[in-house]
């Protein structure tokens, strides 16, 4: 009997449910991720997802790949070379599903971060940084960074709160102070940095090889492991007029906005992960038998996964929603994003936690040592909890829920 490895699970999604509220597009779109993923990220994810952080061992080639296959044209208009889709959030989220099924860190990293974090404050960038970096972006030749967190402020993004100044000089400003937790700042290129001015908040664009501009050495992580974060440095920082994004004074509105779009995309990364702990584990049922049957037969594991059967389609259809009320510009954007991240990022902590006990000894496992066997599900339940803390806590996202019932 084969008791199943991290090769082919069975992709229970495509029978179980039907995706037939997604446009055409968004179909095409997931066939063409899950290729990718299957076919690119698969081969090296599991190296990705369980070697510890290591600047050498950012994932270069595989970030020039995505370019490449055009994964990095998704979420962007036609105007600066992107795909032009009309459900440009929906094509994105779903791209996320797929990626992160195979590697949450990638999909943190390479998607979360660099297309929604970075990609969408770039749009509100003004033209003449639109033209120089949206080409370089979606070929996969640069690597985004988005900073909001500083040691004493994350949650709490308060004037009072904020500690990294910009001053108004001749023709810029000087940016002075420190931001904590910066996702891809090891190897970014460019970094959207929300700093304050007197009472207000500006959002400035950094090229990080300026003066003054310094990155301290990769965290070390419960998970993501390729999610490289750090602490950044800006000490007399100099950044020209032409990089300020939006209106001076207005950045906290910049980065709420991506921010709220990356919170759906926390949804989606959550579902991916939750749905591959899911199969995987459906297919070792399947395989392994004790007292004489196998596993799938045992009366308390069916009511488990028949209930992560339906709560799986539950989170699915929030993420979706929240995507595409974000394409139609309707109202309540806020209260359905944060549905999708708190029901999406709490699922695969749950449905990790059961898989790894139904799997006994095959889920707590990395590799086997007998015969080299590669296990996913330790890293999925590492992995899966910063889905619960990062872009506006789980509590956050209730406190948001609960003003739209009870007001502010
Ligand atoms: C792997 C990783 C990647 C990250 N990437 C980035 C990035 O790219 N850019 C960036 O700017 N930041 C990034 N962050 C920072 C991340 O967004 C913060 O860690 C997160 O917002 C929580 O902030 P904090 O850690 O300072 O905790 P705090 O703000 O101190 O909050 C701690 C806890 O307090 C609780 N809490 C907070 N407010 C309330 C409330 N009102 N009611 C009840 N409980 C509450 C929550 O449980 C919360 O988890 C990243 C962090 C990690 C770990």
């Amino acid at each position: 009997m084969t008791i199943c490895s991290n090769k082919n699970p069975t992709r229970l999604a495509d029978t179980l449910y039907d995706d037939m509220w997604l446009p055409e597009e968004t179909i095409k779109v997931r066939q063409q991720v899950r290729k990718f993923a299957d076919e690119v990220l698969r081969p090296i994810a599991h190296e990705l997802n369980t070697t510890p952080e290591d600047v050498e061992k950012f994932p270069w080639e595989l970030t020039k790949k995505m370019g490449e296959a055009g994964l990095f044209a998704i979420p962007f208009e036609k105007e600066v070379g992107g795909a032009g889709l009309e459900f440009p959030t929906l094509a994105t989220m779903v791209m996320l599903e797929e990626i992160a099924y195979v590697s949450s860190g990638v999909a943190a990293a390479l998607i979360d971060v660099q297309l929604i974090l970075f990609g969408n404050t770039l749009k509100h960038a003004q033209e003449s940084v639109k033209k120089e970096l949206f080409p370089k972006l979606i070929s996969g030749d640069i690597v985004g960074s988005f900073a909001t967190s500083e040691p004493a402020a994350s949650t709490d993004l308060s004037v009072r709160a904020l500690q990294t100044i910009a001053t108004k000089v001749d023709g810029g400003y000087k940016i002075n102070g420190r931001k904590r937790w910066i996702t891809n700042s090891p190897v970014a290129h460019h970094m959207f940095v929300l700093c304050k001015q007197g009472d207000a908040m500006s959002m400035l664009l950094v090229d990080m090889n300026s003066d003054g501009a310094s990155v301290g050495e990769p965290d070390k992580k419960m998970g993501n492991y390729c999610q490289l974060t750090a602490d950044v440095y800006f000490e007399d920082v100099f950044v020209p007029d032409s990089n300020l994004v939006g209106i001076e004074g207005k950045g906290l509105k910049a980065a709420l906005t991506s921010l709220t779009l990356g919170r759906v995309g926390i949804g989606a990364c959550g579902v991916g992960m939750a749905q591959a702990a899911f199969d995987f584990s459906a297919d070792y049922m399947k395989q392994r038998e004790v007292f004489g049957k196998p596993l799938s037969q045992f009366q308390y594991w069916q009511f488990k996964w028949a209930g992560y059967a339906s709560e799986l389609e539950n989170a699915r259809n929030l993420y979706i929603k929240a995507a595409l009320i974000n394409d139609k510009r309707r109202p309540n954007v806020q209260g359905m994003c944060a549905m999708a991240k708190l029901i999406g990022s709490t699922l695969p902590g749950d449905i990790a936690r059961d898989a790894i006990q139904v799997c006994g000894g095959y889920g707590f496992v990395k590799e086997l040592a007998g015969d080299g066997r590669q296990f996913p599900l330790e890293a999925i339940y590492r992995d899966c909890k910063i889905g619960e803390i990062y872009e506006g806590a789980n509590e956050v996202q209730r406190m948001v829920i609960a003003r739209q019932i009870f007001g502010r």
